[in-house]
């Protein structure tokens, strides 16, 4: 795998979100999944809501856009507060935001009237962090001008601790806020379902049984995400697994060198000054990842025998003298990271996120065969059946799932129920988006790639889909866009769907005979394909769909 990538276990995820949410349960407390440490990355998001979450938080909405766009309809709570002049947006992409400007919170209720919708507020309290919230006394008269604007509704109170001021949750200040949150219940005849106690540096305190009752909710990022790494720092909380993520980087260079620099010596390229101790001659290895990517003080290699000396922007220094056997150039070197190398590597450009399942995909035990009247459908389903039979499949009991365009097609599918679908997209053309993402709310356009596109449209451009023009294919083969394809429709998903425009293949424009082929046999040699369909089919092309059917079926579709 072409380092530098983080890779995301989205099974670790899912455990770690349910074994919180089952703890929290057992105190009357649900909990919003924060997936701000990916920069929303839908996948995770997914897995935290099976592992029990009632919501995600987010505290950008940058990355409410991208949990939209791959069709995450469960409610999301904004954690920053937006400035007024993006109430609009806020609204229209958020159910939910933690707030503390009566400012701000009028100019949500006016753009909620306009959109006619009504906004849900929780009303941040400051309990002494000194982070966000309104000062106490000034809590009961923000209620009374909130409960007056109709387009926002009062459903909670929150407090955010150990941010800024690294005041830690106790039964005096959590005692606090459920009180305000009973006052205000009684004084205005609110029922605030949501009286959020915090984030992760709250739950050892509500595992201790401190939490008092009447804090019904905490917004938990860390330790869904990285275990409690930070937040259950000196005691592990067996429980949650540490492991979800790991930094996986290329030893560029690896000598044996001295441990002192040689020289008269200044300042670093981040303006420090160094001290190295003399331990003699060392095997020191170099890895392509830089400040630029990760906070080097927090990460923890895998590999035994490895330390980590620092890094300058692009170049990060370990010391492996005590791995055995010693490392070779092009040696791949894997690191744990701290909640601060996690927000860096997530956010930089130059760090692949490879999301992934803990299981392998699932193998569908039945499949439907459905081909449009008048396109020789009895010799499809003939020569398809044999296939079928040959790879001891049932035909599927259920019906067919909605179709994916509504052009004549051929197709055939295995179980596609669920989310966390993609898709590979051989098309000359596609100006179908729009009516593909409409029929399939939950593929996610960042697990779309598309193959062999000769009429890009706008639809196209600017939005996260993974597109290779037929120019694409040209320069770099159609077994290395394939290859790429297929890495972003099995990113984090559950399997994926192949679509076949007919006219992808135009004899000297598009995808040539052969070239398709290897296309549908890239596909065949890739677990997890679910389902595929043949589109904009005339009766001359049915054979040809119909070898490239046999060939995408392969040895292994299922
Ligand atoms: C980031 C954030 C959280 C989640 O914090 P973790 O320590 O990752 O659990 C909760 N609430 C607010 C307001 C936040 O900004």
């Amino acid at each position: 795998m072409a380092a530098p990538c983080v890779t995301v276990d989205l099974g670790v995820i899912e455990r770690n979100a349910r074994a919180v949410t089952a703890a929290c349960a057992r105190h009357g407390v649900s909990v919003f999944g924060v997936t701000k440490g990916t920069c929303g990355m839908p996948q995770v998001a997914r897995a935290m809501l099976r592992g029990g979450v009632i919501g995600i938080g987010e505290s950008r909405l940058e990355n409410i856009r991208r949990l939209r766009a791959a069709g995450i309809s469960d409610p999301v709570l904004l954690l920053r507060s937006p400035p007024p002049d993006l109430a609009d947006e806020t609204v229209r992409l958020a159910d939910l935001s933690l707030n503390s400007e009566l400012e701000t919170i009028e100019a949500l209720s006016r753009a909620a009237e306009r959109r006619s919708r009504v906004h849900e507020v929780i009303l941040m309290v400051d309990l002494g962090d000194l982070r966000e919230g309104v000062w106490p006394p000034e809590l009961m008269p923000a209620v009374a001008r909130i409960v007056v604007w109709p387009g926002v509704r009062l459903v909670g109170l929150g407090t955010n601790l150990t941010c800024f001021g690294a005041v830690l949750p106790s039964a005096e200040n959590m005692g606090r806020l459920a009180g305000y949150a009973r006052r205000v219940r009684a004084e205005f005849g609110l029922e605030l379902p949501h009286v959020t106690g915090g984030n992760s540096s709250s739950l050892p305190f509500l595992l201790a049984g401190g939490m008092p009752p009447g804090i019904t909710n905490l917004r938990l990022g860390e330790t869904i995400l990285q275990g409690g790494r930070d937040t259950f720092f000196d005691e592990p909380w067996d429980e949650l697994d540490r492991s979800a993520f790991t930094l996986e980087a290329d030893l560029l260079e690896v000598k044996v060198k001295p441990s002192v620099p040689i020289g008269e010596t200044g300042v670093d390229a981040f303006g420090g000054r160094p001290v190295f101790p003399d331990r003699g001659d060392r095997l020191r290895g170099i890895l392509n990842v830089g400040r630029e990517d990760v906070d080097v003080a927090v990460l923890h290699p895998v590999e035994a025998g490895v330390e980590v000396l620092g890094a300058s922007s692009d170049h990060m220094i370990v010391d492996v003298t005590e791995m055995a056997p010693p490392p070779s150039v092009g040696d791949t070197l894997r690191f744990r990271l701290g909640y601060g190398a996690l927000l860096a590597a997530m956010t930089s450009e130059y760090v692949r996120k490879v999301p992934m399942f803990d299981q392998p995909p699932p193998r569908p035990r039945s499949i439907a065969l459905d081909v449009d009247p008048g396109l020789a459908a009895a010799a499809v389903a003939a020569k398809a059946a044999a296939r079928i039979a040959a790879l001891n499949l049932a035909p599927s009991p259920g019906g067919m799932p909605a179709r994916l365009t509504e052009h004549p097609s051929a197709r055939l599918v295995a179980d596609t129920g669920g989310d966390s679908l993609g898709l590979v997209w051989l098309t000359a053309d596609a100006g179908l988006l729009a009516r593909l993402l409409e029929l399939r709310p939950r593929l996610a356009p960042e697990n779309i790639a598309v193959v062999g596109l000769r009429e890009a449209s706008d639809l196209v451009r600017g939005t996260p889909l993974s597109v290779a023009t037929i120019v694409d294919v040209d320069a770099r083969g159609i077994r290395d866009v394939m290859r790429r394809a297929l890495d972003a429709a099995t990113a984090g998903t559950r399997g994926y769907l192949l679509l076949c425009e007919a006219g992808v293949h135009t004899p000297g424009k598009g995808l040539s005979e052969r070239e398709a082929h290897q296309a549908t046999e890239a596909v065949a040699a890739r677990p997890g394909l679910l389902g595929l369909e043949f589109t904009g089919l005339t009766p001359t092309a049915v054979p040809f769909a119909c070898d490239l059917l046999m060939s995408a079926l392969g040895r292994t579709i299922l």
